[in-house]
């Protein structure tokens, strides 16, 4: 076997001479580059050439010979006997042969350069046993970037095979029974994409969090790509589509930006400590996203084609040339978390409290709960001090962390994303962490009991004290055949990919207002009004939307995301969303919200609804929910998406809205458009005949018209104990309105929380012949079983 390889003349068969890494790079670019997956290319010294240079002038022997005394636990004379041999190897001089084979692959490469005065290198270990599990830890993972010339790319070369003696590596193979002769590296030596001036991350083709396998999640960042994986920045992250990505149409589901605050640039040296410097990113560009739309887009295609390229769910590293403007790809390997997933049951972690003080947020890591005594960790000197079960809290960790990090309860770090190397290592080993929150280490006391949080969606949360979670498994393979569908009521967005798992058909209520105040915050009509805000509320709301166009778009492409992302979801299931039904009081929390809303005595009965989307000064804002739905349903193609009113009260009303839909693009029918009608007011059961001549059906809202019929203010604890669905005139009305859409054969379903609460109304309902419930996600599978058998015994 030659002592170097380009990367062209490799393939995934090569992993034993050039590690996995390499040839991983070698197989795309020597499969990939002709369907447009960029590669910066290079070459890679092989094992046999790592084993001729140990034997070169004896130094595997004495290599040998150094460690064989050694008493492993003796950290200081182990400490010096490594940096004895690492010495050792750094200065011993290459065979001739192979000094000669990587002086002219470089030559040859560079060559092929169009201007090879600017090329630099990243150098890298590959350790060539990375189809054995945890093998990779047996090397080092070593990177030097910013590497110019030859000797300097020499010396890097000789730092890889000198990495394969840090105390830890040494550590490791004695335990994992790697006899030192076995073990061999290999060193890639890659074109630099200069993403110092551009940008860097990582994506992945499936959701890391809840196995969703229809996006490719990225994360990005400005400078190299280090900071991302590292965890010493908090990226931007970005969800694509991938059907609408196939299908050539605008398929972003979600975007968060991240802080951003700091960025890997090229320093003064080569090969040295400052090749490489950390810079304070201006706080303009933290503002908003480091890649645009296209790119994200670009970037999620050549996920796809590496992705279709292995046959399975890959993690791949990317990198954006801030001179020719160019994406590449620099690493790609298989996800291996999502797919040692057990695809049989779900497992949902519940807090059983709700509220309590929250000590310290952060992007969650997992869905999972986790809780224990606070062990703050500045370093891993302080490792003896940390007792299997703590809550590990750090800024951040890196490989070497790992032994303490598998003994954590949960894991909160100050800084990374979800693509750091502490969610990684955390999602890998199940364990709840939550990073990125920028202040854990110092609002976590040491010795505090904690909760730790990751089953309330994107934000993880550190609760003070031990608090009760339960642990729910859904078996998925034991589900009979319903003569009903059961929905889902969904929230919040973030929630949806990890919902999706749980048996159902489809979400019979989205309520827009929870997308609104959970992902966007702001009165739309602070957004259109923003020219005209005084201080400081029109900075705020600046700040807060600066990584939109403009304000406006920042309404519209949130709500767009929020209604997407639940869409992709649960495709090809219907999802239906109902337009905003905020009361005046609730409107008037979002920021910037007092000045437009006026006081209510009785906000329930008051300006809601249908009857304020017709108002002239609520009219801009129905305006922006018509245009995220259109962008939804008619750019992105989600036209599983279906839409409901909320509290119509007269069929005029009923009337209005619809002209208004239509007006707004959102005729009935086009598009396949279904416009269902929420029935909650008595007087909509009442005359259920008038109303459904201008709907597609009915969804039953059980709550308020409960609140209406009964005369029982559903806010009111006074009252409370009168709030019954399940009254004989609540039951009343409900026959009418089934019955009614029924006779017509038009859309009935149920979304008020009445059959989620009471197992006995959800048999009722079904022996009256409503077609869909849409029920909590706690309720759903104990429902499905009793409804079940509630059908068998009727059959
Ligand atoms: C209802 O009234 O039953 C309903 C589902 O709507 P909301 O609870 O949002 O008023
Ligand atoms: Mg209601």
């Amino acid at each position: 076997m030659s002592d170097v390889l380009r990367f062209g003349e490799t393939t995934m068969s090569d992993v034993p001479q050039v590690g996995g890494k390499n040839a991983s790079l070698g197989e795309m670019v020597s499969g990939l580059a002709s369907v447009g997956v960029r590669v910066p290319d290079g070459f890679a010294t092989t094992a046999d050439a790592h084993r001729g240079f140990l034997a070169h002038g004896d130094l595997g022997s004495r290599i040998r010979s150094a460690l064989r005394p050694v008493d492993l636990s003796d950290v200081r004379e182990l400490a010096r006997v490594a940096a004895e041999i690492r010495a050792w190897v750094e200065q011993q001089p290459f065979p001739s042969s192979l000094e000669q084979s990587i002086r002219s692959s470089y030559e040859e490469l560079l060559a092929e350069q169009p201007d090879p005065e600017r090329v630099t290198w990243a150098v890298r270990s590959s350790a060539t046993a990375e189809d054995l599990p945890d093998a990779s830890f047996a090397g080092q993972q070593e990177t030097f970037l910013n590497i110019s010339g030859i000797d300097n790319l020499l010396d890097a070369i000789r730092k890889v095979f000198a990495s394969l003696y840090t105390d830890r590596a040494i550590v490791y193979r004695a335990q994992h029974g790697f006899r030192e002769d076995d073990v061999a590296i290999s060193a890639g030596v890659q074109l630099m994409v200069r993403s110092d001036v551009g940008a860097s991350g990582v994506m992945f083709t499936v959701d890391t969090e809840s196995g969703f396998d229809q996006v490719v999640f990225i994360t990005s960042a400005y400078g190299l790509g280090e900071t991302v994986v590292q965890g010493t920045v908090n990226p931007d992250e970005f969800y694509v589509y991938k059907p609408s990505l196939r299908a050539g149409k605008p398929s972003i589901l979600r975007r968060e930006v991240g802080t951003k605050a700091v960025a890997l640039r090229y320093g003064e040296g080569s090969g040295t400590d400052d090749s490489t410097i950390l810079t304070d990113v201006p706080a303009s560009e933290r503002a908003r996203f480091s890649i645009t739309d296209e790119q994200v887009e670009e970037l999620a295609r050549s996920a796809l084609t590496i992705e279709a390229h292995y046959g399975r769910a890959m993690d791949i590293e990317w990198a954006l040339d801030g001179i020719d403007g160019r994406l590449y790809i620099v690493q790609a390997r298989p996800e291996t978390v999502v797919a040692r997933r057990d695809g049989t049951v779900v497992r949902r972690y519940t807090l059983r409290e709700h509220g309590g003080e929250v000590l310290a947020t952060g992007r969650a890591v997992g869905e999972r709960i986790g809780a224990g005594r606070v062990r703050v960790m500045h370093d891993l000197a302080q490792m003896h001090l940390f007792q299997t079960g703590d809550v590990l809290v750090a800024d951040r960790t890196d490989p070497d962390w790992e032994p303490i990090m598998r003994r954590a309860s949960a894991i909160v770090t100050d800084s990374g994303g979800r693509t750091c190397h502490a969610a990684i290592v955390a999602r890998e080993l199940g364990i709840p962490a939550v990073v990125g929150t920028e202040t854990g280490t110092h609002a976590l006391t040491d010795g505090a009991d904690v909760t730790v949080c990751c089953a309330e969606g994107d934000d993880g949360v550190v609760y003070r004290g031990i608090r009760d979670f339960t642990i729910d498994e859904t078996p998925l393979d034991v589900l009979p055949d319903l003569p009903v569908d059961l929905m889902l009521n969904v929230g919040v967005p973030d929630q949806a990919f990890a919902l999706a798992e749980l048996p159902n058909h489809g979400v019979g209520l989205a309520r827009l207002e929870f997308i609104v105040g959970s992902t966007i915050g702001i009165h739309p009509r602070a957004l259109l009004e923003f020219d005209t805000l005084p201080e400081p509320l029109k900075t705020q709301i600046a700040e807060r939307t600066a990584a939109y166009p403009t304000p406006r778009d920042y309404f519209v492409r949130r709500l767009a995301e929020g209604i997407s992302t639940i869409a992709a979801a649960f495709a090809p299931h219907p999802v239906i969303v109902r337009m905003s039904d905020f009361k005046t009081n609730e409107y008037a929390t979002l920021l910037g919200g007092e000045a437009f809303e006026p006081h209510e005595e009785n906000p329930m009965l008051g300006w809601r609804g249908a009857a304020r989307y017709t108002t002239p000064s609520f009219r801009g804002c129905f305006d922006l929910e018509c245009e995220a739905l259109r962008h939804v349903r008619d750019l992105m193609g989600l036209t599983n998406v279906k839409i409901m009113i909320p509290f119509v009260r007269t069929v005029d009303e009923a009337a209005a809205v619809v002209a208004l839909l239509a007006e707004n693009g959102l005729r009935r029918g086009d598009n396949g458009l279904e416009i269902v009608m929420m029935c909650e007011i008595p007087s909509n059961a009442l005359l259920a005949d008038a109303f459904l001549d201008h709907f597609d059906g009915f969804s039953i809202g059980s709550n308020d018209l409960t609140q209406l019929t009964l005369g029982v203010d559903r806010d009111s604890a006074a009252v409370a104990s009168a709030f019954d669905e399940r009254n004989p005139a609540v039951l009343a009305l409900l026959e009418l309105a089934i019955d009614a859409c029924n006779r017509r054969g038009a859309y009935i379903g149920i979304c008020g929380q009445g059959p989620s609460d009471h197992p006995e109304l959800a048999e009722w309902l079904l022996a009256r012949g409503i077609r869909s419930m849409s029920l909590n996600a706690d309720a759903i599978a104990g429902t499905w079983m009793r409804l079940a058998s509630a059908a068998t015994a009727h059959a």
